[in-house]
């Protein structure tokens, strides 16, 4: 972070994902090291998108507790906290217990050429095949629409009949 800093990228950005029962106890640790540093710091929650498959819900430390912990409160937009003492600030990234899908307006193209309209969708579309076979600008704008048309109410994780997709994060570009 040091290097990228000198070399003119920042502030730098570190995302934080904690895991109840592995690294649970450093949030505190990381909450100083943005107060000391001045970096940009986002808390993550644990989805269901590790590459080993080992996501369980009761994994999942909640936005809530992590901001009670550290002692940060809202500020605006609602995905940034200050802390209340005024020094410093992190993001929260509350996808499992706050999702937020209902005003999300992004997709995904993978490096492997797939589009996905959400990081749970189970489908793919192949702007690979497209382009290979010849498409014009026409097909990629409608493949777009098609995919924002079926994007899902919601990822569904607290919901018991949730399924985990098949490719992990790591697998559709981090
Ligand atoms: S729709 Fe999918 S990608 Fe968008 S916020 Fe919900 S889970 Fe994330």
């Amino acid at each position: 972070m040091d290097a990228a800093e000198a070399a003119g990228l920042s502030p730098a950005r570190v995302n934080v994902v904690l895991i109840a029962g592995l690294n649970d106890d450093e949030g505190e640790s990381f909450a100083a090291f943005v107060r000391t540093t001045g970096r940009v710091m986002r808390f993550i929650e644990f989805m269901p998108l590790d590459g080993d498959g080992e996501w369980r819900r009761d994994l999942v430390v909640p936005a809530d507790e992590v901001l009670a912990r550290i002692g940060a409160e809202a500020s605006q937009p609602a995905e940034r906290y200050r802390f209340l003492d005024g020094k410093g600030e992190v993001g929260m990234i509350a996808s499992v217990t706050r999702p937020y899908c209902g005003t999300c307006d992004r997709l995904r193209l993978t490096a492997d050429g797939s589009l996905r309209n959400c990081l749970f969708a189970d489908e793919e579309l192949s702007v690979r095949k497209v382009l290979r076979d010849g498409g014009t600008d026409d097909d990629l704008a409608l493949m777009i629409r098609r995919a924002v048309w079926a994007e899902f109410p919601g990822h569904g994780i607290n919901d018991p009949t949730f399924l985990r997709p098949g490719r992990s994060m790591s697998m559709i570009g981090g």
